[in-house]
């Protein structure tokens, strides 16, 4: 029996192809954006909101900048006043998956290369790739 050879990648990604978050990938199956989005929260945050046992719904927010109204997850909301801004948001032992999407929850999804992530989450950027850019898609992360 003979193997047939595989066909080769066209768009194979590199260090320069823009990943972000793919929310439509969580749209699919039983993914629970949610529950996944609150293990990113900081340890204080996590213990309220389970404790009210709700989740913070969507809220209007003013950009600062820009003074547009937007409509915004109220748990990225406050993962980016608050949680994000501790230096344990993105620790050592933070996996490469969970340092990647709390890096986007927190820039809007702007993408991002394998490059500039590595960057940002201070890891190297072959092996960043190497996990975003595999067969198996990890948390949504995807290229653009
Ligand atoms: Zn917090």
């Amino acid at each position: 029996m003979t193997t047939l050879p595989k066909p080769a990648r066209s768009l194979r990604p590199t260090l320069d192809t823009l990943f972000h978050i793919d929310y439509d990938w969580w749209s699919k199956g039983d993914r629970d954006l949610r529950v996944y989005l609150r293990s990113h929260l900081c340890a204080e945050h996590r213990a309220l909101i389970d404790d009210a046992g709700s989740n913070l719904d969507m809220i209007d927010w003013v950009d600062p900048r820009t003074a547009e109204v937007k409509r915004r997850d109220g748990l990225v909301q406050l993962m980016r006043n608050h949680c994000s801004q501790r230096p344990d948001y993105i620790a050592e032992h933070t996996s490469i998956v969970d340092a990647v999407f709390r890096i986007f929850l927190v820039n809007d999804n702007e993408p991002l290369t394998a490059r500039q992530l590595a960057d940002r989450i201070e890891r190297d950027p072959e092996i960043v790739l190497k996990t975003l850019a595999g067969k198996q898609v990890y948390q949504g992360l995807r290229p653009v």
